[in-house]
C-alpha cells in the first residue's frame, strides 16, 4: 500500500452494515465508507441508519464530528438541547460536545447521515460512532 492508499469508489448499497454495539444504542446501523482499511491516512466517513423510533447513545469524546443528513429527520441533542434536523443539513459537533442523534417512531423512515472522524477513532464501529 502506498502512503496514500488506493483510489476508491464504493456505493452504499455494496458497503456491508452491523449494528451499532454500544450502551445506550437502539435501532442503528453503521457502513464504514473510507477508512483506515482503505489506507486512509486521517479520516474516516461512516455512513449511519437509525430507525424510526431508534436512537445513538448520547455521549461526548476528544475529537470532532462533521455530519452530513443524506435522508430523512429526527432529532441531534446538541448545545444542551434537542435541534431539529433533516434532508440536506450540516452538523458540526465540536470535541468535548455532548451529542445524541434521536428518530421520532412516527419518522415514516430511517435517519441517514454521513459522520466523518478521525480514522483512529473508527474501530468497525465498536468506539464512539456517532
Ligand atoms: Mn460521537
Amino acid at each position: 500500500m502506498t502512503a496514500t492508499g488506493q483510489v476508491l469508489i464504493r456505493n452504499i448499497d455494496q458497503t456491508p452494515r452491523s449494528p451499532v454495539q454500544m450502551d445506550g444504542v437502539k435501532g442503528a446501523s453503521m457502513a464504514v465508507m473510507v477508512g483506515r482499511k482503505d489506507g486512509a491516512p486521517h479520516f474516516a466517513l461512516r455512513q449511519f441508519a437509525v430507525e424510526p423510533g431508534g436512537h445513538t447513545p448520547r455521549h461526548r469524546h476528544d475529537y470532532e464530528h462533521e455530519v452530513y443528513v443524506v435522508s430523512g429527520k429526527g432529532t441531534v441533542f446538541l448545545g444542551g438541547r434537542d435541534n431539529q434536523i433533516r434532508t440536506g443539513d450540516v452538523i458540526y459537533v465540536p470535541a468535548n460536545e455532548e451529542h445524541q442523534f434521536r428518530v421520532g417512531q412516527d419518522a415514516g423512515e430511517p435517519l441517514r447521515f454521513l459522520c466523518m472522524v478521525p480514522v483512529e477513532q473508527n474501530c468497525g464501529g465498536l468506539v464512539p460512532g456517532s
